[in-house]
């Protein structure tokens, strides 16, 4: 009709892409040119989600737009015109819609890659990944991109969103009689490459195999893609190079992932569920997956894209599937969550993947290390945050110690080598794995040889809140453990007389005045002249950490300073004039000093000019 035609050009509307949109465009444009054929795993993404709504849709809703289109894409090339052209028979978008989707930075993760790209020291290419950017990385390939779309609603009008990727993009209504969405793409002349079948059918079966909708590329009857719900299929049928392959599509992860599962089970619930251990805790480059979360089908029917009540959060790292008959199809997304039938999934879930991690502990050491560097500290935080189910992630902890300080070992190695009269385990805490074996709280348990776990990371301070106890044996920092009276040894070092180790007392006290508790004699140095230790009644120095590290105003408390009765050193600065400089000196750096250790110093570089005094009496000690 001439008329609706007339109307169709007058309503045609020019709007601007938001300022953030053309900086995306830009970096999409120069900066991933390598990487350029993802943007039809993007595209076709686009299309199974829109497929998949309208599936979710169909369940309750019959009153949609050709109720019989077979759900499906279609992918037509024209080499002359080099024009590339994609179809879903999809839920569709309204001339509203279209605005809010294509328009605008909707989603969330192309809008904190701009945040993160304004910081100029960032690798975009490594931030990208981690966002994704959707739609928008036609603009790869596209000189101009239309997107042709009809709502599944029967009374939505057809529309037309026309852009090049660079100021504006037009609106204008469209005559398209079939429900879906049309992606038209004029590709650049470098982009040639990929109006070519061969091309294209190659990118699917390397991105988008497992699509759960067939593809038909050109006139062909045959979809190009499996779209096998491998989830479905028993276990015999399925090969690990299967295996492997769904979770790189379904990913996007170019590394193999560290393990697989898969259950298949009617009992306690109907369920299939493929789970997967990424080789990286990072979402790779171009990772599919922006959030957290798995995929919930029902009988085949995607309800829920990234749910997150499937796994405890401390297995949030897990990727994967979950298929259930038992799930009513008519739920909301939003009451998945509230049923019961949820939590046995993820007890089944759980449970399984805790098995799959044990038996990988137990069966491939290396590998296991592997998962514990990029994951412990997820199970670290599972500790913490679960006192009751806690005790379940025991076994996978894994920890260094002074005796085995390059491997890793778990609580029940630490226990199988406990002395015959030890009860407690010990560990000490720190800053990092080298400084904390220099402390002085140590020197004890190292003159014994008695094993110390060696907590130095953030997260090792907030899982000691919840792990108090292993089996039998407490859990003890060495800085406060209670110890036997020092045995006599033949070679240890004579103590000094006590009236003159009292008068050295009075000398530190005098020196340090308030920065010090107390100043006290201690039974358990050997290497160390002095260690820092906490007054009875302040809270405990894992504690202190968890203040520190979540940065409440919080001073550290005042320490008692002890002192070794045997030290050389000690004896030495007795025998130095009460009221000479240089013993002032000392005094202050042995302080100091003790605060390093303790990864308590304010300001480490302050001590130069005493430590240079220091060397400078010791070289005119040395001439004399
Ligand atoms: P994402 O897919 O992560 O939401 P995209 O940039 O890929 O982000 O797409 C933006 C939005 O545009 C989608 O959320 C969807 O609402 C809409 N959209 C894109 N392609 C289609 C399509 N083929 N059918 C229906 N809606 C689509
Ligand atoms: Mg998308």
């Amino acid at each position: 009709m001439a008329d609706a035609d007339q109307t169709a050009r007058t309503e045609s509307q020019s709007f601007h892409f938001k300022a953030e949109t053309k900086q995306l465009l830009n970096i999409l444009i120069h900066s991933l040119y390598k990487d350029r054929e993802v943007f039809l795993r993007e595209l076709l993404s686009n299309a199974s989600d829109a497929l998949n709504r309208l599936r979710f849709e169909m369940v309750t809703n019959q009153d949609v737009l050709d109720p019989a289109a077979e759900l499906a894409i279609h992918i037509r090339v024209d080499k002359d015109a080099r024009m590339l052209m994609i179809q879903d028979t999809g839920i569709g978008m309204t001339k509203e819609e279209v605005i809010e989707n294509l328009g605008t930075i909707a989603q969330s993760g192309a809008r904190k890659f701009l945040e993160a790209a304004k910081d100029k020291s960032a690798d975009l290419t490594q931030v990208i990944g981690q966002f994704g950017v959707g739609f928008y990385s036609v603009f790869m390939v596209a000189e101009w991109v239309r997107v042709t779309s009809r709502s599944y609603k029967p009374r939505a009008k057809a529309v037309s969103w026309y852009a090049t990727g660079e100021e504006d993009y037009e609106v204008s209504p469209a005559e398209m009689n079939e429900r879906g969405t049309k992606v038209e793409i004029q590709l650049k002349e470098d982009a040639a490459e990929f109006a070519d079948e061969y091309r294209i059918k190659n990118i699917i079966h390397k991105h988008s195999e497992y699509i759960g909708f067939p593809i038909y590329v050109g006139e062909e009857k045959q979809p190009v893609n499996k779209q096998t719900s491998i989830w479905r299929m028993s276990k015999q049928s399925v090969t690990a190079e299967q295996y492997k392959d769904f979770y790189k599509q379904l990913t996007l992860d170019f590394e193999d992932p560290l393990l697989n599962t898969h259950i298949v089970t009617d009992a306690p619930v109907q369920m299939y569920a493929l789970l997967y251990v990424p080789g990286k805790s990072d979402r790779g480059l171009f990772s599919l997956r922006r959030e957290d979360g798995l995929k919930l089908y029902s009988r085949n029917i995607l309800i829920d894209e990234y749910n997150k009540g499937l796994l405890p959060e401390h297995l949030r790292f897990v990727q994967g599937v979950v298929d259930s008959e038992d799930l009513p199809l008519n739920v909301s997304r939003e009451t998945v969550q509230a049923t019961g039938l949820m939590a046995r999934l993820k007890k089944v879930i759980t449970g399984q993947v805790m098995k799959e991690l044990e038996n990988l502990a137990k069966n491939d050491t290396e590998k296991y290390q592997t998962f514990w560097q990029e994951f412990g500290g997820y199970l670290k935080q599972g500790v913490a945050t679960n006192p009751t189910e806690g005790e379940s992630i025991y076994p996978l902890l894994r920890f260094k110690t002074n005796l085995h300080p390059e491997t890793w070992s778990s609580l029940e190695d630490y226990v199988s080598r406990m002395k015959p009269d030890q009860k407690e385990i010990y560990f000490i805490v720190g800053d990092d794995p080298r400084s904390v074996l220099r402390s002085p709280h140590l020197d004890y348990f190292q003159k014994q040889g008695t094993e110390v776990l060696l907590l130095t990371e953030p997260m090792d301070s907030f899982m000691l809140m919840g792990l108090r106890k292993y089996k039998d044996h407490e859990l003890k920092n060495v800085a406060q453990a209670e110890i036997s009276e020092q045995t006599e040894d033949a070679e240890k070092q004579e103590q000094m007389a006590e009236a003159d180790f009292s008068t050295l007392i009075e000398r530190f006290k005098q020196v340090l005045g308030e920065r010090v508790t107390d100043v006290r004699a201690s039974n358990r140095l050997s290497q160390s002249v002095a260690r820092l230790v906490d007054a009875d009644g302040s809270l405990n120095p894992e504690l202190q950490r968890v203040y520190k590290y979540l940065g409440k105003d919080y001073e550290i408390p005042k320490k008692i300073i002890e002192l070794n009765p045997s030290h050389s050193i000690l004896k030495k600065l007795l025998a130095t004039d009460p009221n000479s400089e240089l013993q002032t000196l000392v005094i202050e750096q042995i302080y100091e000093s003790a605060l390093l250790v303790e990864g308590l110093h304010p300001d480490p570089s302050s001590m130069t000019p005493r430590v240079q005094q220091i060397i400078e009496a010791a070289l005119n000690s040395g001439k004399a």
